[in-house]
């Protein structure tokens, strides 16, 4: 069937799509264009290398000529290159901005070039930023309140607009917040787990009061490989189904995953526009077949057992 472009996919979510798109008999070629930031690993790719039907090309998605030239050999594009970490995009705006809006524009220009069959536009419910109560529809007004959630907000309209004013078909998924095996630990659930199997203390923002949904990455996958062959194009899908949590319920979980104790724990001064809930109605992807399958005991179990088999991949200083 289908060759497949997935841009990002040797980061976290990225790398776990690739695999999956892998093992699909009717996926003829996947390609993965990743420029290798910092979040980039070719070892997540490393058990799949050796497959016929994987090309890994090195290369930025600000790279007209170089995306021109890939879009052009595939049927679809499934973009996840991002910078993706809220604290770094306080300090460093203008590369987030370079990649996650300019590098989205150039592959939709080569995308509406192709005339490829679908275009699926990762993003996060960041975009809706914080909800006191009730749930954000796909509908809702997006809100984002930090660099990196109003750069993923600018790529989603982007997106839609390439959608409404030359047809190009894409669609958008959002999802809460993932986790799982090969997560980069600059995130709170590797960094969590990276320091305690350590015994290395970790630190909690505030009073650890913030809520977040958890979702396993591999559902996330789920979500998006049925908006990729089944999604209405024009469309966005929220991605949710996993477990609210305030980040001190996390830590306990976490704590307990890693047999440790609430002496590793110390809280620090919060965080600079630390948004206090995320919540999303996700109901409209379940139209699509979507429901998550992993529960959150099980996949903090099988992510700590992950970064012990990977003690290199450690949380940064
Ligand atoms: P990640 O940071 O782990 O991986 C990003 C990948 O993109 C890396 O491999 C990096 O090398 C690559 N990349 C960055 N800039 C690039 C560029 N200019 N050109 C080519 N490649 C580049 O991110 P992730 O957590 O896997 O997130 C993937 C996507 O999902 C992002 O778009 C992110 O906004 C979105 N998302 C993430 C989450 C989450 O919880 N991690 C939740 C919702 C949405």
């Amino acid at each position: 069937m289908d060759k497949i472009l997935v841009t990002g996919g040797a980061g976290f979510i990225g790398s776990h799509f690739v695999k999956r798109l892998l093992d699909r008999e009717d996926v003829a070629a996947v390609t993965v264009l990743d420029t290798l930031t910092y979040a980039g690993f070719k070892e997540n790719l490393a058990d799949v290398f050796i497959s016929p039907k994987l090309n890994f090309e090195r290369g930025n998605i600000v790279d007209q000529d170089l995306v021109d030239e890939l879009v052009q050999r595939h049927d679809r594009v499934v973009h996840f290159a991002a910078e993706s970490h809220v604290d770094r995009s306080f300090f460093e705006a203008g590369t987030f901005l370079a990649t996650n809006v300019v590098g989205t524009q150039i592959l939709l220009d080569a995308a509406y070039r192709k005339g490829v069959d679908q275009f699926v536009h990762v993003s996060t419910d960041e975009v809706y930023g914080p909800l006191a109560e009730g749930c954000a529809t796909e509908g809702f007004p997006l809100r984002p309140t930090v660099p990196y959630a109003a750069s993923k907000a600018a790529s989603d309209l982007i997106a839609l607009s390439y959608y409404q004013t030359f047809g190009v078909p894409v669609c958008v998924t959002r999802s809460s917040n993932n986790y799982g095996p090969a997560q980069h630990p600059e995130k709170i659930i590797p960094r969590f787990i990276s320091s305690l199997l350590a015994g290395e203390a970790c630190t909690l923002h505030g009073q650890g009061q913030h809520v977040r949904n958890w979702l396993h990455v591999e559902d996330n996958c789920q979500g998006i490989e049925l908006v990729m062959r089944n999604g209405v194009p024009g469309e966005i899908y929220n991605i949710g189904g996993g477990t609210d949590l305030t980040n001190k319920e996390l830590t306990d979980l976490i704590l307990r995953a890693c047999g440790a104790g609430w002496d590793l724990v110390s809280y620090v001064e919060d965080r600079r526009s630390n948004d206090v809930r995320y919540a999303m109605d996700w109901s409209k992807i379940r139209q699509l077949g979507y429901e998550p399958e992993r529960s959150l005991e099980d996949g903090l179990a099988e992510t700590v057992q992950w970064y012990r088999d990977h003690p290199h991949r450690r949380a940064p200083e």
